[in-house]
């Protein structure tokens, strides 16, 4: 018998979610963003449910490989575009679309010999100062590009790095729309704007929908703007689960503490339950007692401080649990039950994107 634990992929609740974006993206296209392993769900196990999106993003190229191989024939985006020349020789080959984020990636473009001309998404740095041309250099880098024979489309894009929150003294958005549109407004090609966050709560701002929306949090039932809204609130169903079982009971007494560092102590005679789960599965370390998990469908919290292989939780509000008993750390539990897997985020100090990536290679995963 294998450890207890694994991790379930519900691709119902994936292409629910992707119906969502489309619903909130109206006529715009929906790219399902499937990098870093499709946030840990698998690239194959999420094109499962993922497959009606109008294409797919992501960052490495043998994510896009396989996703080739998985004979998906529509548009693929390399977000961060090319990351030395020869990439562009399988760009073409694979027929990928790449971001231009400065102006080496124009250099290897004006330097490759290629057959099929490439189609290009420049990136504008609005404001977030991570990747892109600042506003000044846009202009120079898209006549630059349209002059280039290897390049036969240039769309523009953006990310937003507060569309999640209100900041900025605005709705979180407002600096970098104004960045984007002074940059951009009088130059042709399609463009791609939103995020998740922007897709969910910015999609009435002027130029925000525009031509691709691009879906990933909110694909895999994750809530970028937890708490302020959750899954309920966005109509977003949790399409993974992280779920174990109980493999020993403890009584104990005043007094009695749990595991490493004696972190919790009982005040009173209490049951506590031994889950199959620890960080070397992917779960937080730094999860504190009071973090909450269903045992059973029922809603209870760990105990103690997580350790490599397992954690404790409190049986008093399930009386019946016995070794054997299931326990969903996040997701969909038994009976219609769930645990957002923002919830558990938030009690360990971190976000839901974190824990889904995190899932450890010794946990099986399977789509259902
Ligand atoms: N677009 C770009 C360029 C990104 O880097 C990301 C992820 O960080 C996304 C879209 C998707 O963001 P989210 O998962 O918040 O929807």
């Amino acid at each position: 018998m294998p450890r207890p634990i694994e991790a379930l992929v519900h691709t119902a609740a994936l292409a629910h979610n992707l119906a969502r974006a489309r619903q909130q993206a109206g006529d715009a296209r929906v790219w399902a963003v499937v990098k870093a392993n499709a946030y840990g769900h698998g690239v194959e196990r999420a094109f499962e449910g993922l497959r009606a999106a109008d294409g797919f993003a992501l960052l490495d190229l043998a994510e896009a490989e396989r996703l080739r191989a998985l004979d998906w024939r529509g548009p693929i985006l390399l977000l961060e575009g090319v990351f030395e020349p020869r990439d562009l020789e399988l760009c073409s080959r694979l027929n990928l679309w790449h971001a231009v984020h400065c102006e080496q990636q124009i250099d290897w473009l004006a330097a490759h010999k290629t057959h099929q001309p490439h189609r290009v998404f420049l990136k504008l740095n609005s404001g977030m100062n991570r990747l892109g041309f600042t506003p000044r250099a846009f202009r120079a880098a898209w006549a630059r590009l349209n002059a280039l024979p290897q390049v036969d489309e240039v769309s523009l894009m953006t990310h937003f790095s507060d569309a999640d929150a209100s900041r900025h003294g605005g709705d979180g958005i407002a600096h970098q729309l104004a960045a984007w549109h002074e940059a951009t407004h009088d130059l042709p090609g399609e463009r791609s704007l939103a995020n998740s966050a922007a897709t969910l709560r910015h999609l009435d701002r002027a130029g925000v929908r525009a031509d691709w929306v691009r879906a990933g949090i909110m694909s895999y039932g994750g809530v970028p703007d937890y708490p302020e809204h959750d899954a309920t609130h966005w109509d977003l169903q949790p399409a993974m689960t992280l779920r174990s079982r109980l493999i020993g009971i403890q009584h104990l007494q005043p007094g009695d503490s749990v595991g490493y560092g004696s972190a919790f102590t009982a005040e009173a005679p209490m049951r506590i339950g031994i889950v199959a789960c620890g960080y070397a599965d992917g779960y937080p370390r730094h999860a504190p007692t009071g973090t909450p998990v269903l045992v059973e469908g029922l809603r209870t919290r760990s105990i103690g401080r997580v350790s490599m292989d397992m954690l404790a939780v409190d049986l008093e509000p399930v009386p019946a649990a016995q070794i054997g008993s299931e326990v969903t750390l996040w997701g969909q539990g038994p009976r219609g039950t769930r645990l957002d897997i923002d919830e558990v985020a938030r009690a360990a100090g971190t976000i839901g994107y974190e824990l889904m990536c995190a899932v450890a290679p010794r946990v099986a995963i399977r789509a259902e």
